[in-house]
């Protein structure tokens, strides 16, 4: 499970299950544990310094690199 912080203001974004090695491109939306984070459209962003943290594509939120850190563990 991975937590993934605001790079910007360190809030919590959201725990992830991730599969798979690699770089975090995708989260798939029925591996969201927690969800902290505010939409409005198909935007995503910190719920508290409002950073865009990624694009909402129905099954999935295309993240934008740079703006969350992650730290945890691959399953
Ligand atoms: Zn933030």
């Amino acid at each position: 499970m991975f937590t993934l912080k605001c790079t910007g203001c360190k809030a919590k974004l959201m725990r992830y299950r991730k599969i798979g090695k690699g770089r975090l491109l995708r989260c798939y939306k029925d591996r969201i544990k927690e969800d902290y984070t505010i939409k409005e459209g198909n935007k995503v962003f910190c719920p508290n310094c409002g950073n865009l943290f990624g694009i909402d594509y129905g099954a999935f939120i295309k993240v934008r690199k740079g703006s969350f850190t992650q730290k945890g563990s691959y399953e």
